[in-house]
């Protein structure tokens, strides 16, 4: 880069961030000047939210597609689609009740006051998304804190530019700015804006990442939501009949997106003895959900050169340390035609890895599996809670005593049993980690609170004595 290029790039930052904060005291003002936003407006710019996403569905899966170089728009539309659409839908019906003022019963001492909950937007709620599934992501957090009443500011990831600059464009078309407005950007912007003091920071990324979004947040006092990853076990229970079933749902669950999935199944654990089944079933699964690999659209190519190549080095390291590594692709046909070609990453199972390996330590967030054999379930949990608490955790198997072992014996953010990444989809779960993989929670009602300050309310009563604390104190105690 010459001196010239360097400067300009920081002129840019420097507007981009000058901007920002433009935005940001438009929203704060507007936040400050209309405290409560009444149900019909909410409701409107949840309406609006979600016609901008019907009427651009296929422009914003093609951006997307853009971004990933080889991602289709079905599986765009599929995978984002799934969650975002439940989470618009579940607002509409709810919204209302949601809002309403909860009673609370008054003891008896403090009768005949009456109190309630007050459910109040909190105010200007940023949102941080990344770049895996960027618009679900970036709306369904936009949409929850625009219908608990806030205003919104979006910062979507860097490495999804065309869907960034979509986004920004179709949302500065619905929404006036200081209803809900996007700033695009990278790294700078992104720290210039966890620096702002939003009544509410909601980050969706990894964990490094996220630490440094609630020091800044906290410089403000300013409560954070931090969705982030990690490693999410998949323990197969020594009564799983059905091997082949199984293969098949951890295939669709690890190989969805290409792998770069928050909650996909990071490791397999696996009963010793059955390593040899399983990868042949899981080879079979892999065969029949994507016959052929190199240009399928519904198989993502990985976002990026960087991406794919810390991916190929954690692979050269677990070879280099003597691990198997199995490619269970279908066979090669031909040669990749493209740039984004080459960056679809073969689906790899890896046995026998020494603990040291990289692969056991970082989440994967690509198609590589490592296989763990164990020999009792006793050992399965102390492994999981020897190390950072997982945001997804799957079982598979019929022994129920078993599974509620586990259950009960582990910490995750979630959990599905006997399928995959289904406890986002349903919309009456909390979707959120614990400890490492995040703090908070969103979806359903849950997601709602999230953004919704409860104020209570003590209404004294004109019979109320309400002289619990006058002085003289002594006195009370001389008429005892
Ligand atoms: P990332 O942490 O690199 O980036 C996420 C966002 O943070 C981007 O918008 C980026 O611009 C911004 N950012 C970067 N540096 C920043 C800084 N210093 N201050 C403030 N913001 C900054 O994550 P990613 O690579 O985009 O996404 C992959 C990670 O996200 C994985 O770890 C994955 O598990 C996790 N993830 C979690 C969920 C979930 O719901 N829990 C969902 C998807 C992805």
């Amino acid at each position: 880069e010459t001196p010239m290029n360097a400067s300009t790039h920081a002129l840019v930052a420097v507007a981009a961030t000058s901007g920002l904060v433009d935005l940001f005291e438009r929203q704060q003002q507007a936040a400050r000047r209309e405290v409560d936003v009444p149900l019909a407006l909410r409701r409107e710019r949840l309406q609006r939210l979600t016609a901008m996403w019907r009427h651009n569905e296929g422009r914003l899966a093609q951006a997307v597609g853009q971004d990933f170089g080889l991602r289709g728009e079905r599986l765009t539309q599929v995978a984002d689609a799934l969650v975002l659409d439940s989470v618009l839908a579940d607002l509409r019906r709810n919204l209302a009740r949601w809002s309403r003022p909860r009673r609370v019963r008054t003891p008896l001492h403090l009768l005949p006051a009456r109190a309630f909950v007050q459910r109040q937007p909190l105010g200007v709620v940023g949102v941080i998304s990344p770049w895996n599934y960027p618009l679900q992501l970036a709306l369904g957090p936009s949409a929850t804190a625009l219908a608990a009443g806030n205003r919104v500011l979006l910062k979507p990831s860097e490495h999804t530019p065309h869907t960034a600059q979509l986004l920004a464009e179709l949302v500065a078309q619905h929404f006036a700015p200081e209803e809900f407005a996007v700033v695009t950007g990278g790294v700078d912007v992104a720290t210039a804006f966890s620096a702002l003091p939003f009544d509410h920071l909601f980050f969706t990324g990894s964990t490094t990442v996220g630490r440094q979004v609630a020091e800044a947040a906290a410089r403000n006092l300013t409560p954070v939501t931090l969705e982030l990853g990690g490693k999410s076990p998949c323990i197969v229970d020594a009564s799983c009949s059905d091997l082949d079933g199984a293969a098949l749902k951890i295939a669709v669950g690890k190989l969805l997106n290409g792998g770069q999935t928050c909650i996909a199944p990071d490791y397999l654990l696996l009963p010793r003895g059955r390593e040899a089944a399983f990868a042949d079933a899981y080879q079979k699964a892999v065969t029949r959900l994507f016959p052929q690999l190199v240009g399928n659209a519904d198989y993502a190519a990985i976002i990026n050169a960087r991406q794919h190549q810390r991916l190929q080095a954690l692979v050269d390291e677990a070879r280099a340390l003597g691990a198997r590594v199995d490619d269970v692709g279908p066979p090669a046909l031909g040669t990749p035609a493209s740039e984004a070609e080459a960056r679809q990453m073969r689906p790899l199972l890896v046995f026998d890895l020494p603990p040291q390996a990289r692969l056991l330590h970082e989440e994967i967030f690509g198609p590589v599996l490592p296989v763990l054999p164990y020999d009792d379930l006793g050992t399965v949990i102390a492994y999981i809670n020897a190390r950072p608490r997982p945001l997804a955790l799957y079982w598979f198997g019929q022994d129920e005593a078993a599974r509620d072992r586990v259950l009960q014996g582990t910490v995750s953010g979630g959990v599905t049993v006997n399928d995959m990444l289904m406890h986002i989809a349903h919309d009456g779960l909390p979707f959120g980690g614990v400890g490492e993989s995040g703090l908070g929670a969103y979806h359903g009602e849950t997601g709602f609170l999230r953004f919704t300050h409860e104020k209570a309310v003590f209404v004294q009563s004109r019979f109320g004595r309400g002289d619990l604390l006058y002085p003289p104190f002594g006195a009370r105690f001389d008429r005892v």
